[in-house]
């Protein structure tokens, strides 16, 4: 049994504008699974149908399916999935600017009903995670770093205990030593806390550097798929999405 499963997706926005064509893609359990592909090829919107966010973007699945674990899970609302411990952190992070980091952190848990002691305890297990944002924890949100609030934005996401971390561009407009830094949390956390991850990346090197698998789309297709080593390594990925020849 597959764990995330997606099937011959199909995306249209606006009942007309047909995204993705057909998608199909596997994670694997306890595995980084890297959705790369040019600006505009789909990535964002393969994770919102999994997600179930397309609709507040005038966006249908029209064909296919997504299955978690063996449950078909392309009819549930965002909540019921974050109950089931899939969980979206959305590209630009999305944090509450006016709220301090700590009350950022704190909403993450609100779907899943935690006591006072175990709401302490999560919080104590981003802050090892992330001890940028223990130092940080006072601050206004929106007065951080890019790379706290991406950071907070994933420590936010933990403190639901998610099982699957569907990543939308976590490189996105940051400095390359604090894109290292938050890769190497992402494979901390899948390998300590076991936490499956679906992560959509422009920056084809640094993904392929931590993931255990990829996938390529251009134009909502996904045109190559492999071991992330081998995708390193092939010629054509080389050539056209690291920009070496
Ligand atoms: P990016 O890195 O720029 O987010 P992406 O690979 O994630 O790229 P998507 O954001 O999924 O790509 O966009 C895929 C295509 O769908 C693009 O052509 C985009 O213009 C279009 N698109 C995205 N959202 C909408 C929308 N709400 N309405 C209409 N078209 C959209």
């Amino acid at each position: 049994m597959s764990y995330l499963s997606i099937n011959n997706i199909e995306v249209i926005y606006d009942h007309v504008i047909l995204v993705l064509k057909g998608v199909s893609l596997q994670v694997p359990q306890g595995k980084i699974v890297a959705l790369l592909g040019a600006n505009g090829a789909g990535k964002s919107t393969t994770l919102k149908s999994i997600s179930n966010l397309l609709r507040a973007e005038r966006g249908d699945v029209t064909k296919g399916s997504v299955e978690f674990k063996g449950e078909r899970i392309d009819q549930k609302t965002p909540a019921e999935l974050v109950k089931k411990g899939v969980i979206q952190v959305m590209e630009g992070r999305h944090c509450f600017g006016h709220l301090s980091i700590e009350e950022n952190l704190l909403t993450g848990a609100y779907t899943r009903s935690q006591s006072r002691a175990e709401l302490r305890e999560s919080l104590d297990k981003v802050y090892a995670y992330f001890p940028r944002l223990k130092t940080r924890r006072t601050s206004q949100a929106g007065y951080t770093s890019g790379g706290e609030q991406q950071m907070c934005a994933i420590g936010r996401a933990l403190m639901a205990k998610p099982e699957m971390i569907l990543l939308d561009e976590p490189s996105m407009g940051l400095a390359p030593q604090i894109v290292e830094e938050i890769f190497e949390i992402v494979k901390d956390l899948n390998s300590k806390e076991n936490v499956s991850f679906l992560l959509a990346e422009q920056n084809t090197m640094v993904a392929l550097r931590y993931a255990d698998f990829g996938y390529i789309l251009e134009n909502g297709r996904v045109v190559m798929e492999g071991e992330a080593e081998d995708l390193r390594t092939n010629e054509d990925v080389k050539e056209f999405y690291l920009g070496l020849s």
